[in-house]
């Protein structure tokens, strides 16, 4: 008998697709996340708000508990009553009457496309910087993610906006091989606050039509499109309808990013395959949420509650974007989302500061957001982490701050904001 002791901690070898895709990657938000920065430091790192969604929409999911067949199963397309709410709310929208059977999909994510349309080393192409959760989604699916940067505005622009940060449609072109498959469209764009201009969109539509591409148009933020801006749907260019599914979130549409009910849209070629693939692997996507989501929808344009929710968040960027004209620092005014990216390449900072080394082995950027954090006060999340690693230096000039807070938070961010005078070149 042996008295040594085997190490029991790691029996069993886990699956080597986990290194691909950043999945074991320590990401951005667990560094910059409240646990390992002080706690009085004002979180506007993680895009998720700090206040209620509306009384109204929570109601429907009280209802939803006290009632029976809300707390089981739903149907795996989602329940009928929000698919109905669906379908009335976009039908407009996208100027067709949208089959609450065949073209509208509930799901908790848009990994399931993937899943249903990629063989194994196909290509998606995505622009960069990404929503970094497109990346596994894509990898764990045998596909193989193309990038195509986003063009920062020119540093000579004093008050650029999201939509200075451009699109080269030849640069696209290029990155079109025989294994393309998928195209990943987002407007509003997460981090930049870009809304995709018709022009942008036609000539993607172009693109994808002359390559058979399938776009997965990602609009979450469709609600949040600021200064009369014009959110177009590709799906609604002439022809794109068959080969785009659009992507929408109640997380971002009634102040709920943990409920995990989101929408596609789109027609049937793309979504039978869609749902074959979900229902395989959730299932279903939680019954009670589904009812308040609709209840949302049933009464949101009799409440002007989009209207008014985006005024709201049009005040809470001027927060931001006050005191960094303030400060003279560059920012990019977002058309669209909660988010604002900030020019830090002037901030200055001691190269000796003590950076935790999950800090120091990541791009430039995470020091002086590490460093605004821990001075200012104000957490941030820096944009190189939605680069892949050869474009990485794009993004290292940015901090994204989320401006999904309520006004005193805020405003107390903007008040501590102020020192950053003192660290500017
Ligand atoms: N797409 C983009 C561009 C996002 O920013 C997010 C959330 N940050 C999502 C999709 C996912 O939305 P949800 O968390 O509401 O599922």
């Amino acid at each position: 008998m042996t008295t040594e002791k085997t190490d029991r901690s790691n029996l069993i070898p886990f699956s080597s697709r986990l290194r691909e895709g950043r999945a074991l990657a320590q990401d951005v938000w667990s560094i910059f996340n409240a646990a390992n920065l002080p706690a009085d430091c004002i979180n506007l790192g993680q895009g998720y708000m700090n206040f209620a969604p509306p009384k109204w929409v929570t109601q429907g999911a009280e209802e939803a508990l006290q009632s029976v067949a809300p707390n089981h199963y739903s149907h795996p397309k989602g329940r009928i009553r929000l698919r109905e709410a669906l379908s009335n709310f976009y039908s407009p929208r996208f100027g067709r009457k949208l089959d609450v059977d065949s073209e509208i999909l509930v799901t908790s994510g848009q990994y399931s496309v993937f899943t249903a349309f990629l063989e194994q080393g196909d290509e998606v192409i995505m622009f960069e910087p990404f929503f970094d959760q497109y990346l596994p989604s894509v990898t764990f699916n045998g596909g193989k993610p193309v990038y195509v940067p986003l063009h920062p505005p020119s540093k000579d622009k004093a008050h650029p906006s999201s939509g200075d940060w451009t699109i080269d449609i030849k640069e696209v072109r290029a990155a079109i091989t025989p294994r393309t498959k998928i195209i990943i469209v987002n407007t509003p764009h997460n981090p930049v606050g870009k809304v995709f201009t018709r022009k942008e969109l036609e000539d993607i539509a172009a693109v994808a039509e002359e390559f058979n591409l399938l776009v997965m148009s990602d609009e979450v933020y469709d609600c949040l499109v600021f200064d009369n801006n014009e959110h177009v749907r590709i799906a609604n260019l002439p022809g794109m309808w068959d080969r785009t599914v659009t992507v929408g979130s109640a997380g971002k549409a009634f102040a709920a990013t943990g409920w995990r009910v989101g929408w596609l849209i789109g027609p049937p070629s793309i979504l039978t395959p869609t749902l074959a693939a979900t229902t395989r692997i959730v299932f279903c996507t939680n019954s009670p949420l589904q009812e308040a989501a609709a209840c949302g929808l049933e009464q949101a344009e009799e409440r002007k509650f989009f209207e008014t929710q985006r005024d709201e968040y049009a005040e809470r960027r001027a927060i931001l974007t006050n005191v960094f004209d303030e400060l003279g620092m560059v920012y990019s005014m977002p058309e669209g989302t909660y988010f604002v990216l900030l020019d830090i390449s002037g901030v200055q900072f001691p190269e000796d500061y003590p950076f935790p080394p999950s800090v120091l082995g990541r791009g430039r950027d995470f020091r002086p957001c590490w460093f605004i954090a821990l001075e200012v006060g104000v957490s941030t999340i820096p944009v190189s982490e939605f680069y892949c690693e050869e474009h990485a230096n794009i993004g290292e000039a940015y901090a994204r701050f989320a401006f999904c807070k309520d006004v005193d938070t805020l405003k107390r961010a903007a008040d501590r904001l102020k020192n950053l005078k003192k660290y500017l070149k």
